[in-house]
Formats: structure tokens, C-alpha cells, sequence
């Protein structure tokens, strides 16, 4: 990229620069000055003098490597080390019955966590807030003297508006344009945290983490599917997730799938998550109000040959084989994820999908599809909240920061 003769577009250039080590390195971790003088295609006073000015705002540090190859004529290069002890976000995990609190490094460390699991029930957004404070408190008081926190992201299985954290609707929690964002900042502000509040939908964050760093890293063309109470999805289209015009695209629990199904918490009849959500396998199971840990559970007694979990589990499997099915003939996906609960029932399913693939799927984009459980375990939704918080400083580092002096 050619520098144009203003001064403003020299310092578009520099920050576009700075944004792209710094995000380098935060998804790479350490990475010698090579290596980014060549991934960067830059010459190495360049980036000496980017890593200069990250390194002078605390952001990354720079050491010789360990071991030196060889004993080789000239200098080894130097290793950028993102500094998460210093440069950190909390990342919020909301469940129907589960919070999950965590500080997370520069680079992407989980550097600490608090969990709560309780029985499902309609929190009310404040208590959620006080237990999500109270955690934080908990937390900062472990956080590295001078250490900085440049965000907050939060996860929530909902409809949200994006641009201020309200929740629209999240029909598993009962809430009802719920200002999670704004009741976040505000307690959190009282701790002296100043940076900005995000709110994003659990599987469009779950999607965000597994394309930075998980199974979907490198492929520009992803479905994440989540499955808890209920279904949601992330999609990864053109390297960008697809939003929809208001930012509320990709509900894919919602795609009537059965017209002669259920009722659907949302009003409809036959959606997706109907058929392949949490209720859905506990009924066919026959534990229709089974706790949490009871989806493994069916799926352990079904490899075990528990006829009637086996039958679940098959019954499950092929309205999951419909709705991928369709996904693969729609967005042509690289690869296909399976989070959440179903991230449990995976396993059992795997073959009955491939299978199923053959007659729902066309051809083409099926012979391209990979089906596989996330790269991140259990962490998607988390590791993705944080990362949604990490975005504003490495979109800018230099102008972030000096939003949070
Ligand atoms: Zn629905």
C-alpha cells in the first residue's frame, strides 16, 4: 500500500500497520521480526519501528530467541511476545443456568476464571450483573499492578442490538429488551473499569472465536451451530459473518424444519431447535426435565447400546442431517461446527450425518464440507466475547489506549 502525500493518510497507513502486527501477534503469539517482515510483506526497519511503538506502549515486549539455530553469521531476530499480564479483557459467558467470568490476556490466555452453575430459572438482568461484578471484583484483584483492561465482551443466547447492548429478546432467560450493556458499564464503571461494554449473541461470538483461533481458523466460509436450551448459529461468509440488514441474520434454530412439529418458544411451529434442541433429545430419551449433565449422559447410555437412548440419538441425528443438509447446499461451508450440547452429541452422530449428507446434500458443496466438534471445547462463546472485546484496540491500539489514559 502506497502512502499518499497528505499527512492524514501517512497515519491511516501507520495505524493500519500497527492494528495488523498487533493482531498478528495476538493470534499467533510470539513471532520473530522475520517472520512478520515477511507474513506482513514490510521491510524490517518498518517493522522494527512498529514493534518499537507497540513495545513503547506496553502492548507487546520483544526478546531474543531462546535457542539460536546454528551458529550462523549475523544477528537472530528478535521475538514479539504479546503481553497479556499487562493488556487484558473480561469476557462474559451468560447462560439459562450458568455465568461464566473470565480475564483474558492480550494473545488470548485465559489468565483467570469464576464459573456458577445453577438450575435454570428466569434470572432477572440485575442479578445476572451483581454475580458478573461481584466476579470481576474477584478477578481485578488478582490482575498484575498496572495492568490494563481494554474491554468487555459479553455472550448471551439472545437477540441483540449490537450498537448499545440492548437485549431484544431472550426467550430462555425471559428477558425482554433487557439493557445488559449499559447495566454492565455502569457496574462495572463503579470498579474503575472504563472500557467499552459489548454485547453479542452467543453463537455469533461462538463463530467469531472458532474463525480467530479454533476449527474454522483460515477458512472463510463457516457454519457454527450451538445448541443449549436452544439453537442458534454463527455464519462465517466471504471471510465476514453474515449480520443481516439490522444485525439479527443467521437464526437457524429458527428455520421451520417440521410444520407438523412443536410449538416453538418463539411463536412458530417445527423450528429447527424443536427437533434437534436440549428438549428434544431429553423427551425422545425419556427424561423430558433431566438436568444439564443429562444430554451426555443419554449419549454415553446410547454408545453403551441403550436402546431407548440409541433411538434418541438417532431420531435427534436425523433432523440435524435435514437442517445441515440444507446449510451445505446454501453457504457451501468449509467447515461445519457442532457447539454447545451438541458439541456432546457429536460423536454419536457423526457417521449418521455424513451418511444423511449423501442424500439431503448436493454433491458439490458436500464433497467440500467438513463436520467436526469446535477447536475450543467447551470455551467457544467465552473465548469469542473476549475476542469481540479485544477488537477496538486492535482495530487501533494507539487510539484505545488513549481512550483508557
Ligand atoms: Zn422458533
Amino acid at each position: 500500500m502506497a502512502a499518499g502525500p497528505g499527512g492524514s493518510t501517512q497515519d491511516e497507513v501507520r495505524r493500519h500497520n500497527v492494528s495488523t502486527l498487533l493482531r498478528y501477534v495476538h493470534v499467533h503469539g510470539p513471532t520473530s521480526r522475520a517472520e512478520l517482515t515477511s507474513a506482513m510483506q514490510l521491510n524490517r526497519s518498518t517493522i522494527g519501528t512498529l514493534t518499537a511503538d507497540l513495545a513503547g506502549a506496553g502492548l507487546v515486549r520483544e526478546e531474543l530467541p531462546a535457542r539460536t539455530a546454528g551458529a550462523g553469521a549475523g544477528r537472530p531476530s528478535l521475538v514479539v511476545w504479546p503481553r497479556p499480564e499487562q493488556v487484558y479483557v473480561l469476557a462474559f459467558d451468560i447462560g439459562v443456568d450458568y455465568l461464566i467470568a473470565a480475564r483474558v490476556g492480550l494473545g488470548g490466555s485465559i489468565l483467570d476464571r469464576r464459573e456458577l452453575y445453577r438450575p435454570r430459572g428466569d434470572y432477572a438482568m440485575d442479578d445476572v450483573v451483581n454475580h458478573l461484578c461481584r466476579f470481576t471484583t474477584e478477578m481485578s484483584a488478582r490482575a498484575e499492578p498496572g495492568s490494563v483492561c481494554v474491554g468487555v465482551g459479553a455472550a448471551i443466547a439472545g437477540v441483540v442490538r449490537e450498537s448499545d447492548g440492548l437485549v431484544r429478546f431472550a426467550p430462555n432467560l425471559g428477558w425482554v429488551d433487557e439493557p445488559l450493556g449499559s447495566a454492565l458499564a455502569e457496574g462495572l464503571g463503579r470498579q474503575g473499569v472504563r472500557a467499552r461494554v459489548a454485547v453479542g449473541n452467543d453463537a455469533d461470538l461462538g463463530a467469531l472465536a472458532e474463525h480467530v483461533r479454533g476449527a474454522a481458523a483460515g477458512a472463510t466460509d463457516a457454519v457454527y451451530l450451538t445448541g443449549e436450551v436452544g439453537v442458534g448459529a454463527g455464519i462465517i461468509v466471504g471471510g465476514e459473518p453474515l449480520r443481516g440488514h439490522g444485525g439479527y441474520g443467521g437464526e437457524l434454530g429458527h428455520m421451520v424444519v417440521n410444520p407438523a412439529g412443536r410449538l416453538c418458544r418463539c411463536g412458530a411451529r417445527g423450528c429447527w431447535e424443536t427437533e434437534i434442541g436440549e428438549k428434544a433429545i431429553l423427551d425422545a430419551a425419556g427424561h423430558p426435565d433431566g438436568p444439564r449433565s443429562t444430554v451426555p449422559a443419554v449419549v454415553a447410555a446410547a454408545s453403551g447400546g441403550d436402546p431407548r437412548a440409541l433411538a434418541a440419538v438417532r431420531h435427534v441425528g436425523e433432523w440435524l442431517a435435514i437442517g445441515v443438509g440444507n446449510l451445505v447446499n446454501i453457504f457451501n461451508p468449509e467447515v461445519v461446527i457442532f457447539g454447545g450440547l451438541l458439541r456432546d452429541l457429536f460423536p454419536a452422530v457423526e457417521q449418521q450425518l455424513s451418511g444423511a449428507l449423501r442424500t439431503v446434500g448436493l454433491s458439490a458443496p458436500r464433497e467440500q464440507v467438513r463436520l467436526t466438534a469446535p477447536g475450543l471445547g467447551a470455551d467457544s462463546t467465552l473465548v469469542g466475547a473476549a475476542e469481540r472485546a479485544f477488537g477496538p484496540l486492535l482495530f487501533d491500539p494507539p487510539g484505545t489506549l488513549a481512550l483508557l489514559a
